[in-house]
């Protein structure tokens, strides 16, 4: 059998989501009058963060959405922060607001991300959105495990029934995912440094994803001959980018995975534009019926 066609391109799909997103972007700016607008915060001089809100401008640009980025330096009092994020809700031009994480050190990053306007959270992580999601009402959720959700859709495969491993139970990736997966009929586990005899646990999975952040922890014989793998995380080793999953090993054993690079990273920011272009309709929408 051929195992690339294994392979679950992210690049290629990303690239429909952003021309398809590219198009919604020019309809809503012949309605409104003015593009969808997304404004990102980078506090102190991270260098991965740097990269990060480089590629989310570009990406904006090439959409037709208004961008704008703040830079502030990394001894930017708090108050300041929340100050700007305050001009940033009320700003109607602004439909997206993502602060980059991680903040410096000395920031309370809860207290950032409660005061973004739920309507305009497109990271999807306020306890609002974060609710609304366990709660299985609509709302903005977060872009990672949005993407991921949208790549197994690629593979025709009906997660009803299915047993899902989610390996991590972050906020931003892991916990979103679970409730996704259950919300998708999948029976659900979620592991984590505490999990006892992890193998064990992934190899019951139909379908696993790995957001842990260690380069090849999960081995290919710990996989379940067919399984679906999803590989978020992003350890950079001398230069060189490894996933969650021993990538060759895996490939011998699934039915798909998703490589890294090239698979859940480019569905991050695609997601992120989607969720601009969802907050734009909606705060419009309710601007035009009178509700705000
Ligand atoms: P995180 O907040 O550091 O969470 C990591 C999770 O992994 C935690 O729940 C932790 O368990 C668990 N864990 C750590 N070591 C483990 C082990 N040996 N066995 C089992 N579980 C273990 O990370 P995150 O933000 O979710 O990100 C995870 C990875 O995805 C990172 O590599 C990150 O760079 C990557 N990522 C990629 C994208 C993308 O766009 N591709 C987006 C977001 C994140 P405890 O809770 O018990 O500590």
């Amino acid at each position: 059998m051929d195992l690339t066609s294994k392979i679950i391109d992210g690049k290629a799909v990303a690239a429909l989501v952003r021309k398809d997103v590219a198009a919604k972007a020019a309809e809503f700016e012949a309605w409104a009058g003015f593009p969808p607008g997304l404004s990102v915060v980078l506090v102190g001089d991270d260098p991965a963060s740097q990269v990060y809100v480089r590629s989310k401008e570009k990406a904006c640009q090439e959409v037709g959405f208004h961008s704008q980025v703040f830079r502030l330096p990394a001894s930017t009092p708090q108050s300041e922060l929340l100050a700007l994020i305050d001009t940033l809700n009320k700003d109607p031009r602004v439909h997206g607001i993502l602060v980059q994480f991680p903040l410096p050190e000395g920031f309370d990053q809860t207290a950032v991300i409660n005061a973004i306007d739920p309507a305009k959270d497109v990271d999807g992580l306020h306890p609002l959105n974060a609710g609304r999601l366990a709660s299985g009402l609509p709302g903005l959720v977060p872009c990672t495990p949005k993407g991921i959700m949208r790549l197994i859709q690629t593979t025709g495969v009906d997660l009803t029934g299915k047993t899902a491993v989610v390996i991590g139970r972050s906020n931003l990736v892991g916990k979103p995912i679970a409730a996704m997966l259950l919300a998708a009929n999948a029976t659900v586990t979620i592991a984590h440094s505490r999990t006892v005899d992890l193998p064990n646990v992934v190899r019951q999975a139909d379908l696993v994803v790995a957001a842990v952040g260690r380069k090849e922890l999960v081995r290919g014989d710990w996989l379940k001959p067919g399984a679906i793998v999803i590989d978020v995380g992003i350890n950079r080793v001398e230069g060189k980018l490894y996933g969650d999953v021993a990538f060759a090993e895996a490939l011998e054993v699934v039915s798909a995975i998703t490589p890294v690079p090239g698979g859940v990273g480019p569905m991050t920011i695609a997601m992120l534009l989607e969720n601009t272009l969802e907050a734009a309709f909606a705060i419009q929408e309710a601007k035009t019926n009178g509700h705000n």
